[in-house]
This record gives structure tokens, sequence and C-alpha cells, in this order.
């Protein structure tokens, strides 16, 4: 039997790289495309020797060409931490909104089934808590975070055209906060920062008053739900994350426990339009999805830590 092809837009991210190991384990055929403006070919380096795995370096703001049968699309090119959609904002707007339109052309022309990745930023800083698939959000268009929230935004407003008007197969992810090896540590968000900043004998800078909430989800888990999702006939949003909510004090506390250092925190101006509290509201992917994170903070934290130093023992 021949295999199915997947195209994974992002493919040599974060999120992209675990979605095309799991792609590749479950029998797939993987096109792992990227620009890397922020993917790193390390991450999909394991996979390279492999025959179904194939890697395109390509801007998917620009048009996508992908010769032969082409099944499923996952759309998770873009920047995603707040200092990367602050240094290249523009491109941000575009890979949410040209790079969707392409994919989402790519989709219709070989008629393949596409999930995009969207993410809690859609509800902005929310008024509502915790966060359910029906809240239309709370977002600033014209602060620092609107060039990722309305590039996001406008992805779940194409892909639903596209479903409703040329009856693709559409699926919409909405990822919450999401931590586990191969993120950056120079990517400036909580959790890198704050191991980062252990592992170097420095404070852990918490930004505001540290009362603000984040609730973190593992990414084995986060890649279960997307690929549940993907294979599921549900074409409306669903959040995936994990709703185990901490406040950034007490994240900063755990993660001087977990390295065993001496530093301690302190405290740096809260950023614009930081969000004061997230939490997702899962009812919908545990009753669609059977979903639910099975790996509490503590494992996926010490799996996590174990990562960053021995990426930093290699490094130096
Ligand atoms: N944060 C912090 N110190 C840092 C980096 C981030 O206190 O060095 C805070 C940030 O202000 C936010 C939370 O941690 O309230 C999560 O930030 P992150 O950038 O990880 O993701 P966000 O959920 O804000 O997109």
């Amino acid at each position: 039997m021949t295999k199915k092809t997947v195209l994974i837009t992002g493919g040599a991210g974060f999120l992209g790289s675990h979605l095309s190991d799991r792609m590749i384990t479950e029998g797939y055929r993987v096109i792992a495309m990227d620009n890397l403006i922020t993917g790193n070919i390390k991450n999909i380096e394991h996979l390279m020797k492999l025959k179904d795995f194939e890697f395109y370096h390509h801007d998917v703001s620009k048009f996508i060409h992908v010769p032969g049968e082409l099944h499923y699309i996952l759309h998770f090119a873009s920047p995603a931490s707040p200092i990367d959609y602050l240094r290249i904002p523009i491109q941000t707007l575009k890979v949410g909104s040209l790079g969707t339109h392409n994919c989402l052309g790519l989709a219709k022309a070989k008629g393949a089934r596409i999930l995009v990745a969207s993410t809690s930023e859609v509800y902005g800083d929310p008024l509502v808590h915790p966060q359910n698939e029906d809240y239309w959000g709370n977002v600033n268009p014209v602060g620092p975070r609107g060039v990722y929230d309305e590039a996001k935004r406008f992805q779940e407003a194409i892909t639903m055209a596209y479903h409703t008007f040329h009856g693709l197969e559409t699926r919409i992810v909405r990822i919450f906060n999401t931590y586990g090896p191969r993120m950056r540590l120079d990517d400036g968000r909580v959790l890198p920062a704050f191991i980062g900043q252990a592992i170097r004998g420095e404070d852990l800078t918490v930004f505001g008053d540290g009362t603000q909430t984040r609730s973190f989800c593992y990414v084995s888990d986060l890649i279960e739900g997307i690929y549940r999702l993907l294979l599921s006939d549900y074409a409306y949003p669903v959040n995936i994350g994990n709703p185990d909510e901490i406040t950034i004090n007490q994240f900063g506390e755990e993660i001087l426990k977990l390295t065993g250092v001496q530093q301690k925190l302190i405290h740096k101006p809260l950023p614009k339009d930081d969000p004061k509290q997230r939490q997702p509201d899962i009812t919908k992917a545990r009753q669609l999805l059977g979903w639910e994170p099975k790996i509490n903070r503590a494992e996926g934290l010490k799996i996590t830590y174990e990562y960053f130093k021995n990426l930093l023992n290699q490094s130096s």
C-alpha cells in the first residue's frame, strides 16, 4: 500500500518537528517545509536520512509548489513567541494570512484535508475564564501582540470560508502554552527564559507582579490532541492545552526548585497587553476526541530541563 503524504509547514520548528516525528511513526510520507527564520534544521536532522521524509526550504507566504499527491496539510509555520513576532511583525502577519491562503489553495488543488495551528491568543486578554471555544476574545488589534493575534484570527476566518464555500475538509486547533524539548533557549518565552537564567546563574525575571497566570501543556500531549483532531470530522475550533493553571510567580519558584539553584525571582515591567489569565476549557476536546493531557508539570519540566542541560553542555 502506498503511503499517504502530509505537508507540514513550519516543519523544522518546535511543534512542526514533533509533528513530523509523529506522522512518520504513524506511517505517512512527510514533507517538512520551513524558511528557517525561527525553525532549526537540527530539530529534523534525525529524519533527513529516512526515505519517507523530505525537507523543502521555502517561505509559505510565497506560492507553494508540491509535486504529486498530497493528502494532508498541517499549517504550523509562524513565529510564535512574543519577542519573535515583535522582531518580525510583517512576516508574522504574512505567514498567518498569505501563508494560510497559499496552504488552503494547495489543499483545494490537491483535495487534501488541512489542519491549521491557531492559538489561545485569539482570546487576547480574556474576560471569560476559563476560555471555551465560544468566547470571541478581547484582542487589541494595534498592540504589540496584534500582528500575531489578528493574523491567527484572519487565519481562522479564511479557513472557515474555504470550508463553507469550497467544501474543503478543514480543522482548527487553538493551541495553549506548550513546552518541551526543541523549544529555543532564546525564544523569550517564560520556560526557556527561566531555565536559561537558572543554568547561567542569573536571577529569574518575572514580568509584572507575577500574578498573571498560564497553563502549560507538555508537547507530547499536545501532539496527541492534534493528531486526534486531524482524524476527526469536526471543522470548528478546538482548544488543546493543559488546564492546570499557575501564576508566573509559582512557576518561577518551581523552576528554582527543579534546578536547585540559589538565585531568586526579580521583577521587570510587564509587557503591554500581556494577558492576565489563561486556562483552556477542554470540555470539547474531551468529548469529541476523548483526549486529555497525561503528563503533569513536574514530569514534563524534568524532561525539558534535562534537554536544555544537554544542549548547553554540547555547546560549551
Ligand atoms: N514572562 C516572565 N518572564 C520572562 C518571560 C515571560 O515573567 O522572562 C511572563 C510573560 O510576561 C507572560 C508569561 O510569562 O505573562 C508567559 O509568557 P510567554 O512569553 O511564555 O507566553 P505568552 O503566554 O505570554 O504568549
